[in-house]
Order: C-alpha cells, then structure tokens, then sequence
C-alpha cells in the first residue's frame, strides 16, 4: 500500500490592487525580467550553469543596480538556470512581464481581511484578493508565482492538502473509459463523448484545410485551434469528474479507477487518437484529485481484461465482446452494455482488492494481481 501524506495543488488567488498599486507591480514584474535576460546573458557568455557559480557572476552587480530584493533576485537566478536545464544549446530570453516567484519572506496573507501583503520595487504592498476556493486557504505553504494576464495580476499559490483519513469503505464505484461515453461508472451514468467529437470532427476538417494551405497565417492559426481543443477537453474533464465526485460524495462508497500501467492497455488506439491519450490520462487525474479533496477514497486496480470479463460468471474471452457497445458472455449469455460490464468490474476489482488497506487480508483472486494500491 502506498500513501501519499499531502497533495500539492495550486490556488488561483485574484488581486485587486489600486492604480497605484498596479502599477508598483508591473515596474516589479518588469525589473525582474530585465534582471533575468541579464543573468541569461551572462550564462550565455560565460556558459557557467552551476546556480552557485552563476550567483557569484551576477548576484552583487545585480543588487547595486536594480531594486530588487535578495530574495527575489536568487528567485530570478534559479528560473534562470532552471531554463537552461533542459537544453544549453539556445540562449534564453525572458517576456517583460513574465511571472515572478514569491516565498514567505516576501509574501504573506491576512485570510480574515483577505488582504496579501507583498513585496514590491517600491516597497510592500497591502493589496486585497479574491478567491473562489477559501477552504484551502489554511494549507497555503511554499512558492506563488505573481502573474499577470489579460490586465490583471494572479497569485498562484501552492497549497498542499492532507489526505483524509481512509474510511472504512466496502464499495466501490468503478470508472471505465470510452468513446462513446467518455466515462461510464458501474452504477450506470453514463458520460457522453458526442460533444467531444462533434468538436473533434469540426476541428478536424479546419486543420486539414489550413494544413493544405501551409501559408505562415495558415500556422498561427492551427497553433491556436490546438490550443482551443485542449481547452475544450480540459474543460469537459472538468465537468466530468466534478459530477462523477459529486455523485460518489453521498454515497460513501470509494472510486475504484484503472491503474496507469494497463491504461495505455485498455484505451486502445482508435479511442486514443479521438480524445487523446493525454485526455484520458487528465481526466483519471482531475477524479483522483477531486475524490481526494473530498476525502473520497480512490483505488487502482489492475485493467487486465477489465472489458472481456463477464461481471456476472467471471469468464474472460475475447468473443464476449460482441460489438464496441455490447457484452454478451460466451459462457453463461449474460448480456450488457459493454462500458457499464467493464465499469462493474472495476468496481468489483477494487472490492476485492480493498480490505488490504483497512482490513487484513480477506479474499485475493490469483489472476487480479496486488497491483492495486491507494492514491
Ligand atoms: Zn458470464
């Protein structure tokens, strides 16, 4: 069994700073930019990209000629240095206004009079926020990044919630992945895939034009019709895993969800390729972190066969599966919708599997595997 003590997850935190105040932030965001092409320069000259060496290059000079504080400023060195990770063969360049980390010794917040007080070139900074998820306001701990989009400044802030104690549960309610229904849970809801692919088709058919085009216009704009889809999806796992969260609150039973490893098993190609394997991949993430957050218990189970098994007799075959919709069993001529046949397996899986973690050992099935852990 695994347990993981915290999860980390980001709070969008609004700020509503005066004129005044805005602009203080701004001149931050900007000398903080100027300083990190600075030090980027400097890394590129000198190709030193050891954190310790390059603040020895850049950390005095820097201090004598900005306003920036020590903190923001070693800040500045590390993002730095964290862009050149990945590859030393481009010279990094930094946006203007591209967004600045804070820690505590810059950063505070007054929960009750929703106020932050934050560090600025022109000192600190009493500015009131707004934000939609307060309970998660006593977790606030570690790094925010100021941003600034669209004419407005964010504080994204890292919250780390602890997981709730495991209760005591005896059902599961499992999670199958699909096409046609994007998600089915095995007491039967059904979440459609046709506004997806409706979406999907039409954006299909605009990327194969601009695609045949292949004007520079032509590449911006499927650039942004990516960008759209991606959007779309995140926003529909959203929808998604918030509802099947929500219907699974009340009922105190857990959610059982395929493991990671034979995911890439059971959504096979064609499906993959329709909604992504990314897609999926957000969705099971978005339900196991929104299950968490309402101390709804999340199990993994092995995805082997999960959709040729009959959930009534336990016969696996692979004729069971007579069409991309329908189950009928070879053995005893159980018949079900196919999505709902493998979501009760999951679901049963996880059953099974379970009172490992709070019980001891009760039944194992051989062929099930103890791959099953808790999130
Ligand atoms: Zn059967």
């Amino acid at each position: 069994m695994m347990y993981i003590n915290n999860m980390k997850l980001t709070l969008q935190i609004k700020l509503l700073p005066s004129n005044e105040q805005a602009k203080s932030l701004l001149t931050t965001l900007k000398e903080a930019n100027v300083a990190c092409n600075q030090i980027s320069d400097v890394i590129w000259q000198k190709k030193v990209f050891n954190q310790f060496k390059v603040h020895h290059l850049v950390y005095h000079n820097l201090k004598k000629a900005t306003r920036l504080s020590a903190q923001i400023l070693i800040r500045c060195i590390s993002k730095v240095i964290d862009t050149y990770k990945l590859d030393k063969k481009v010279q990094r360049r930094f946006r203007p206004l591209g967004a600045i980390t804070y820690d505590t010794r810059i950063l505070s917040y007054n929960i009750g009079k929703q106020i932050t007080s934050i560090w600025s070139v022109d000192g600190r900074l009493k500015i009131p926020f707004v934000c939609h998820n307060p309970k998660y306001f006593p977790y606030i701990k570690g790094e925010a990044d100021l941003v600034y989009k669209k004419g407005k400044f964010y504080l994204f802030q890292t919250v780390e919630v602890p997981e709730d104690d495991v209760k005591d549960i005896e059902e599961f309610i499992g999670v199958d992945f699909g096409i046609i229904n994007l998600a089915t849970t095995s007491d039967g809801n059904k979440f459609s895939g046709k506004a997806v692919d409706n979406v999907r088709q039409k954006i299909t058919k605009l990327k194969r034009a601009l695609q045949k085009r292949g004007s520079k216009s032509a590449k911006r704009h499927l650039k942004k019709l990516s960008g759209k889809e991606r959007r779309f999806k995140k926003n529909i796992n959203h929808i998604i895993s918030k509802q099947i969260v929500q219907l699974t609150k009340d009922t105190s039973k857990g959610i059982a969800l395929e493991n990671l490893k034979g995911f890439k098993v059971t959504v096979r190609k064609a499906q993959r390729e329709q909604f992504g394997k990314w897609a999926f991949n957000e969705l099971r993430n978005f339900i196991a972190y929104k299950a968490k957050l309402n101390g709804i218990p999340v199990v993994f189970v092995d995805p082997r066969n999960t959709s040729r098994t009959c959930s009534r007799c336990g016969h696996i075959s692979k004729s069971n599966r007579k069409t991309q919709s329908k189950f009928v069993c070879v053995q005893c001529g159980f018949s079900l919708n196919a999505d709902l046949n493998a979501a009760i397996n999951i679901a049963s899986r996880a059953s099974v599997n379970k009172p490992i973690a709070v019980h001891p050992p009760v039944v194992m099935t051989p062929s099930l595997g103890t791959a099953s852990h808790l999130l």
